[in-house]
């Protein structure tokens, strides 16, 4: 093939640039040849391969997910510390490959044994959320975290990119496996510690954190969360909200004032997350 530089297209295209090409419709059927310009067929054929082969996503997932962080951004999620964080994390190298081609859609996806991986602008708004706390301001990060159902590992990559340790608590052990995998490969997971165990215990030897994180959605807060909060620390979880009419996100704030540590509780929008069981499997 010839390597001379691709010159900008002109109109009417010269016929010696056509050459014979077959499209079709996605079930393969009534494929039909047609002229079209070289440089059409080449990136048509880089598509295919590239919707054959999602694992193939490699060099230009990081165009790919660049937009995905773009649109997270126009649609009103403004801490450039968790858009540089989404951006940094390859998302399709923590869902089945058959599923990697939608990994930078804003949509969960399934991860096996009944589980999801949450959706970016909801993993977004809570990190973002928790970067609001007393002591991330003070930091400017996360500190140390606590994040309770590590599913595939996804959101336990995204905080780490953004603190000094995240530990990551997984129930089912097949789940736990996976996100070892999944992390193993990343030059963040020095920072992560799974752990297999029930996440409503929370994980008292590496207590107190400034930050704990649930993506599992339960009827009350485990008193296991807010004794292993440090003060001046946040937690957000999905929970039940009371009137049992779906899930929404609770913040609970760890404050010290004249010498008393209160918990300082707020509501905030709807949720879909899957839900918090005790015990493990
Ligand atoms: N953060 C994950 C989201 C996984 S979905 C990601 O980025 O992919 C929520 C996970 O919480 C599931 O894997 C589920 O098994 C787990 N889970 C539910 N209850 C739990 C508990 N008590 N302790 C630990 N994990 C729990």
């Amino acid at each position: 093939m010839s390597q001379s530089p691709e010159r900008p297209a002109r109109f009417p295209l010269p016929l010696g640039k056509l050459v014979k090409g077959s499209v079709s419709n996605a079930s393969g059927a009534g494929q039909r040849e047609v002229l079209m310009p070289q440089r059409h067929l080449r990136e048509a054929a880089a598509d295919a391969a590239r919707q054959s082969a999602p694992r193939g996503l490699g060099l230009d997932s990081d165009m790919v997910r660049r937009r995905m962080v773009q649109r997270l951004q126009l649609e009103g999620l403004s801490d450039e510390r968790v858009l540089q964080a989404l951006s940094l994390v390859p998302r399709h190298e923590f869902v089945d490959s058959a599923l990697a081609i939608q990994a930078y859609e804003d949509t969960s996806l399934p991860i096996g044994h009944g589980q999801t991986i949450s959706k970016p602008s909801v993993v977004g708004r809570m990190i973002a959320m928790l970067m609001g706390g007393a002591t991330a301001r003070q930091q400017g990060r996360l500190g140390r975290v606590l994040e309770i159902g590590t599913g595939c590992g996804y959101q336990a990559a995204v905080l780490a990119e953004l603190s000094r340790q995240v530990v990551s608590i997984e129930r089912l052990r097949p789940l736990h496996e996976k996100a070892k995998l999944n992390l193993g490969k990343l030059r963040s997971s020095a920072q992560i510690r799974l752990i297999y165990g029930d996440g409503c215990l929370g994980y008292a030897q590496a207590a107190p954190y400034d930050s704990i994180i649930a993506a599992a959605g339960g009827e009350d807060l485990p008193p296991a969360w807010l004794a292993q909060l440090a003060v001046g620390g946040r937690l957000i979880a999905p929970m039940v909200s009371a009137g049992n009419r779906g899930q929404i996100l609770v913040v609970i704030d760890h404050l010290l004032e004249s010498g008393v540590s209160r918990f300082v509780r707020s509501e905030h929008e709807a949720v879909l997350f899957v839900p918090l069981k005790s015990g493990v499997m």
